[in-house]
């Protein structure tokens, strides 16, 4: 009996779906609660070749929801990609898992779409500028992507066609959640739901070659769902998916990005990794970790720095040159 026949036996997925999600290039770009479920998800049903591109080490505050990681990669400080490549094919060794431990920006996203040619992209990052770059780049290379976000208990999805409404068109319907889950905190169900219902579209996807078309919210404290038809939010005038206008994709990285939960992104030399004078406490092959009474930094082998401590990008700009130029 095929592995995957309790799932073929549901009709509306049943062998059609089963022989595309099995030929199907799936790239999932953040592998933190949501990209971590959905790629097990896609694993455990068979999906031919998972591409995950994430550029963290998996941290201990994790481990709550991000279910594929554990105290051992937390401690040893593993990349997410390589850690959750592995977990994947220890649970399905026939499938393709290739770990891209790089960050997602307007430099390489292109470059990994014409390497690896997904049919589908996962979003799982916690960053509407990433966001905005695979809304471009897919809609650019006609790729279907679905767009998950969650916070505290309410939770967003909607599969995302290059023939339909793309992000922008969407921007002023889809609540702000997922935005800083290190204040607001989350509930690891919201995000396995979430996660769920990304899944729930790729296999729609995968066995009538469309999405539902829905844009779903839900709150799991007070257990209501909401649906809405996401073609009536479609732009006449919108930018990326009438006129084309792919301006995210010709920016360069910003140098400093306010991210979630108090922490700012600057991008420095990558020689700094192996020339900084700053004593760091924790070191590994791909980051370096300081902490004094005031800040908290992470250098990353690729040239990131991610700054705890500061009020803003200008001072956090000031404080790694000060710190990482010694
Ligand atoms: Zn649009």
């Amino acid at each position: 009996m095929s592995r995957y026949d309790r799932q073929m036996k549901c009709g509306a997925f049943g062998t059609r779906g089963q022989s595309a999600l099995s030929q199907a290039v799936i790239m999932i770009t953040g592998l933190g609660a949501l990209g971590s479920a959905a790629a097990e998800q896609l694993a455990r049903a068979g999906a031919g070749h998972l591409v995950l591109c994430d550029m963290d080490i998996v941290e201990c505050s994790n481990l709550h929801r991000q279910s594929c990681y554990d105290e051992h990669d937390a401690s040893s400080g593993a990349l997410k990609a390589e850690a959750l490549k592995h977990h994947l094919l220890r649970i399905n060794s026939e499938i393709t898992v290739t770990a891209v431990a790089e960050e997602i920006t307007s430099l390489n996203i292109e470059r990994l779409i014409s390497m690896y040619h997904p049919v589908m992209m996962i979003d799982g990052t916690d960053q509407f500028s990433t966001r905005f770059l695979i809304n471009q780049a897919c809609h650019r290379h006609h790729i279907p992507w679905i767009y998950g976000a969650c916070l505290g208990t309410k939770g967003t999805v909607v599969g995302i066609d290059f023939t339909g409404p793309c992000l922008s068109c969407l921007l002023s319907t889809i609540p702000e959640t997922g935005e800083d889950c290190s204040i607001a905190g989350i509930l690891p169900p919201v995000a396995h739901m979430t996660a769920a219902m990304q899944c729930a579209e790729v296999m729609n996807y995968m066995a009538e070659g469309r999405f539902s078309n829905q844009l779903l919210t839900f709150n799991t404290a007070v257990m209501k769902f909401q649906q809405t038809n996401a073609a009536a939010f479609a732009d006449a005038d919108c930018p990326i998916c009438v006129h084309h206008q792919y301006s995210a994709l010709a920016a360069p990285p910003a140098a400093v990005t306010k991210l979630c939960g108090g922490k700012f992104l600057v991008r420095v030399p990558v020689e700094l990794f192996t020339d900084s004078g700053l004593s760091f406490q924790r070191t590994s092959p791909f980051f370096k970790y300081y902490q004094d009474d005031d800040y908290q930094l992470s250098l990353f082998h690729d040239g990131r720095v991610i700054l705890t401590g500061a009020d803003n990008t200008s001072s956090a700009e000031t404080t790694v040159r000060q710190l990482l130029y010694r």
